[in-house]
């Protein structure tokens, strides 16, 4: 984003203020960055910052307006921003911001499954046995999962036996509990060929875009679609439910059907609850130290979890030094030593 702003000649500098613990590690991380920095050494100018625009935690990206008028004060969410909107955040200021939030409650609000998933020459979804097509008006009403993926991505590959056994537990659930919804997942593809996509297809037991349509790019706009791979829930009334689908299902598994706000509150509620019964700290055999239970507020945070390299987030065992964390339901307990000796 800060190239592409110098390249279209924007007015915009950043400066680095470091945490660094050395001068080397500070030479070695700004040696990467393309702008500024205050001096290792001007500890004076650090501190005064930390305590001007009370800063909490790193990353931490704080903007400051060409002539610090009132109307547009100092905006500490930076990340934040550049995260979700990129460099149409720019220039930051308050009327931005704001035409930013109205274009998304406007792409919200004309968001159906039908505009999201046909276009002018399909109304139809891939399904099971080739050439079989499925109409994308069978699926309205349904909550339905997006799955970016691809065959060449080893994350994808890991990650999709797993959500493969969850959507055969989701399916079995809603058929026991006689539900009237329904639950279904849509592959999107960034193979790299026809054959691959073939291949891959073939594995899931689920619905998706035909190769190469051009709806797979333009839903990868539509919900800046960074990395793969990516579950985005639509809800029955064809509106986003959640972009961390492949998060809450490594958390929640199939009980994190059907990913809503509410249920999510729930899920949460309930881990805090079981967590009160989980040792405060355990041995797991793929470290050799011990392990201490943290949570979001207490010393834990977003982590990728060194036992099956999914993405975790509430409550995990960490070992601090080594910056190795895993997610309580990784750990295995049958090699856990006695604790709290
Ligand atoms: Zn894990
Ligand atoms: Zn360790």
């Amino acid at each position: 984003m800060y190239e592409q702003l110098k390249t279209n000649g924007s007015n915009f500098e950043i400066v680095y203020v470091s945490s660094d613990e050395d001068l080397n590690a500070f030479n070695n991380y700004h040696a990467l960055m393309p702008w500024l920095a205050i001096p290792f050494s001007d500890l004076e100018t650090k501190k005064a910052l930390n305590r001007k625009f009370d800063i909490e935690g790193i990353p931490c990206l704080v903007i400051l307006q060409p002539n610090s008028n009132k109307d547009d004060a100092t905006l500490h969410e930076g990340v934040e921003l550049v995260y979700r909107y990129g460099v149409r955040a720019f220039p930051f200021t308050k009327e931005r911001l704001e035409n930013l939030l109205e274009e998304e409650r406007e792409k919200h609000e004309r968001q159906t499954l039908t505009n999201l998933i046909t276009n002018h020459d399909r109304d139809y979804l891939l399904g099971h046995p080739s050439p079989k097509q499925v109409p994308v008006a069978s699926m309205v009403g349904k909550t339905v999962g997006l799955y970016f993926s691809a065959q060449w991505c080893v994350p994808c590959v890991k990650f999709i036996p797993r959500l493969i056994s969850i959507y055969q537990k989701i399916k079995q659930m809603l058929v026991k509990n006689g539900d009237q919804e329904d639950f279904e997942i849509v592959f999107v593809s960034n193979d790299r060929d026809q054959e691959s996509f073939d291949s891959y297809f073939n594995t899931m037991p689920w619905l998706a875009l035909p190769f190469g349509d051009p709806t797979v790019k333009e839903l990868a706009k539509h919900f800046d679609v960074h990395g793969i791979p990516c579950l985005i829930i639509i809800g029955p009334d064809g509106k986003t439910v959640t972009k961390q689908g492949r998060n809450l299902i490594n958390l929640y598994q199939e009980n994190a059907y059907p990913f809503t706000e509410a249920k999510v509150e729930l899920l949460e509620k309930q881990m805090d609850e079981e967590a009160k019964s989980l040792p405060r700290s355990v041995y797991h055999p793929g470290h050799r130290h011990e392990l201490n239970l943290v949570s979001e507020g207490n010393g834990g945070g977003p982590f990728i979890c060194c036992d099956c390299d999914e993405q975790g987030c509430g409550w995990a065992y960490q070992c601090l030094e080594c910056g190795y964390e895993v997610h309580p339901k990784c750990v295995t307990t049958a090699d856990r030593a006695s604790t709290g000796q």
